[in-house]
């Protein structure tokens, strides 16, 4: 079984020795490996059953290593950087020759980011390369939120857990291409709210988007084992009445067994508890999932998103 600790050394050693390292971030988990070296990172798509057309983001320390993978940066995207780097912000770039073609699915872009944690920050900080690191669990699953979540599903296939606590934010990144105007890809941890409160309106690619070029995008993703269906609950209840339902409620579980995302109604709570509640869900003995939408604004706006991915190819 692969081995959890808080040791950031070790972690680097590994990684510096071409292996794969789960690592903590503020967004989920990552599967982290050297982004310049090729068969490091062959390892993560083999550890999660990546298919090769799914491009990794790639993690630096800073500016200065940002340099060493995106060729130019256009102002608004130093803009955005500037307003809220580090934290759960992804840009796309045009990249450079050094990151191999792997690491971008043989896109000319790299998906880049500077996390807000501060294991990740050290080891960053150890390190004299970039990491490439998507979501440290199986392809197409929940992302997770815990060392433990990790282990549960990893261990054994990677070299190390670095255990850096509960992720604060709970929902990957919001990723931002600046391949022609500024476009969100995936929307997460970063509102478009505040995105557009620094750099103007953005557009927001179709999220029913299948492609592959774009990320997290997939149209079932981040689903869980048991069926979900999202809808109004009380009517959800009464139609799978037979099948033991389980809420994935917003401020109230309606009397059933289930889950409360924020019983304040807070969708940046919501977003931090909603892995962890599925997880929690996919494992119980309920048959089905229910659950409802957030308000489109904020955060729940992109906790929407992935339960709308969540209960695709699901229309029970
Ligand atoms: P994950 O961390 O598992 O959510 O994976 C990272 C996501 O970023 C993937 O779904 C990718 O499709 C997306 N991504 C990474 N690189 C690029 C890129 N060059 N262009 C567009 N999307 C990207
Ligand atoms: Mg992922």
């Amino acid at each position: 079984m692969t081995e959890i600790g808080s040791d950031v050394q070790r972690a680097a050693r590994i990684l510096k020795s071409g292996g794969i390292v789960a690592v903590p971030t503020e967004t989920v988990y990552g599967l982290a490996a050297n982004a310049f070296d090729e068969k490091a990172v062959t390892k993560i798509f083999k550890a999660k059953n990546r298919p090769a057309f799914d491009p990794l983001i790639v993690h630096v320390a800073d500016d200065a290593s940002l340099a060493s993978v995106a060729a130019e940066i256009p102002e608004a995207a130093h803009k955005l950087r500037r307003h809220f780097g580090p934290g759960p912000l992804t840009l796309v770039l045009p990249k450079t020759a050094q990151v191999p073609d792997l690491v971008t699915s043989g896109l000319p872009h790299v998906a880049v980011r500077t996390p807000n944690h501060p294991a990740a920050a050290e080891l960053l900080g150890m390190l004299t390369f970039p990491l490439a690191a998507p979501s440290a669990n199986p392809f197409g699953y929940v992302s997770p939120v815990t060392a433990a979540h990790v282990a549960a599903q990893l261990g054994g296939s990677i070299d190390y857990i670095l255990d850096g606590g509960r992720c604060t934010v709970g929902i990957e990144s919001t990723i931002v291409a600046f391949t022609d105007r500024p476009k969100i890809l995936r929307l997460g941890g970063l509102s478009q709210e505040a995105i557009e409160a620094v750099i103007g309106p953005v557009e927001v690619a179709a999220e029913s988007s299948a492609n592959p070029a774009a990320p997290g995008m997939l149209t079932a993703h981040y689903a869980t084992k048991k069926p979900l269906v999202i809808g109004h609950i009380p009517t959800l209840l009464k139609a799978h009445n037979e099948r033991s339902p389980a809420v994935l409620g917003f401020t109230s579980n309606y009397g059933t067994a289930g889950e409360i995302l924020s019983k304040s109604g807070d969708p940046d709570e919501a977003a931090r508890n909603l892995f962890a509640a599925m997880r929690r869900l996919d494992e119980s003995n309920a048959g089905i999932i229910l659950a409802e939408f957030l308000p489109e604004s904020g955060l729940g706006r992109a906790v929407n998103d992935r339960l709308r991915r969540a209960g695709a190819d699901r229309k029970l």
